[in-house]
C-alpha cells in the first residue's frame, strides 16, 4: 500500500485523510496476523516535511515462548512518522537527541506498508507468554504444566541440591 502525494506536498498546510484495509502483508518478520490490519489516519504538509499520524487496529498470532500456545495478540497503536522528500536531504538535529525516525520517500510515493508493520513489530513485546506466569513445559515428558502436574514428580530441583538430596538419602 503506497500513498501518493504528489497533490499534497505542493500545498504547506493541507491534509489529506486515508482509510484502508491490508488483507495481506508480508510477513518477512514472522508476524501472522489473524485478522485484517485496518489503517486509518491522516497525513499533513507541515511545509517541512509530511506528517503521517495513523492508527492500527489488528491482532497478530504468535506463540507462548514457554508453552508454545498459540497466543492471540490484539493489536491497537497510534504512531506517527515524519516523511522528507528524498531530494531534501535532512540532518537529524542532534545525535541521539529525538527519538523520532526521518523518513524518506521518493516519487510521489509513502509506502504505508512499510510503517504499519515496522509499528506492529516494535509493539510486539520481546518475550510472548499466554499467562503472566505460564509455567512452561515440563523438561522431563514435555506435558504442558498449565494443563496439570505431569507424571514426573520432579519438583524443579536444582542439580547441585539433588546431589545434597541423594548424600541424605545414603
Ligand atoms: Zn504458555
Ligand atoms: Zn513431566
Amino acid at each position: 500500500m503506497k500513498l501518493n502525494v504528489s497533490g499534497l506536498q505542493k500545498m504547506p498546510g493541507a491534509t489529506e485523510r486515508f482509510e484502508f484495509v491490508l488483507e495481506h502483508i508480508d510477513d518477512e518478520d514472522d508476524i501472522k496476523f489473524n485478522k485484517p490490519v485496518l489503517v486509518d489516519g491522516k497525513i499533513s504538509n507541515t511545509g517541512l516535511f509530511l506528517e503521517l499520524s495513523a492508527h492500527i487496529s489488528t491482532s497478530v498470532l504468535a506463540f507462548c515462548c514457554k508453552c508454545l500456545d498459540e497466543v492471540i495478540i490484539p493489536i491497537e497503536l497510534d504512531f506517527t512518522e515524519q516523511y522528507f522528500h528524498e531530494s531534501e536531504k535532512v540532518q537529524p538535529e542532534s545525535e541521539g537527541g529525538s527519538e523520532a525516525t526521518v523518513l524518506e520517500y521518493n516519487d510521489d510515493l509513502i509506502d504505508l506498508e512499510q510503517a504499519v508493520r515496522d509499528n506492529i513489530v516494535i509493539s510486539l513485546p520481546m518475550r510472548i507468554l499466554c499467562t503472566p506466569k505460564c509455567p512452561g513445559l515440563c523438561p522431563h515428558c514435555g506435558r504442558s504444566l498449565k494443563e496439570g502436574p505431569c507424571q514426573c514428580n520432579t519438583k524443579d530441583i536444582d542439580p547441585r541440591l539433588a546431589v545434597l538430596a541423594q548424600l541424605k538419602k545414603e
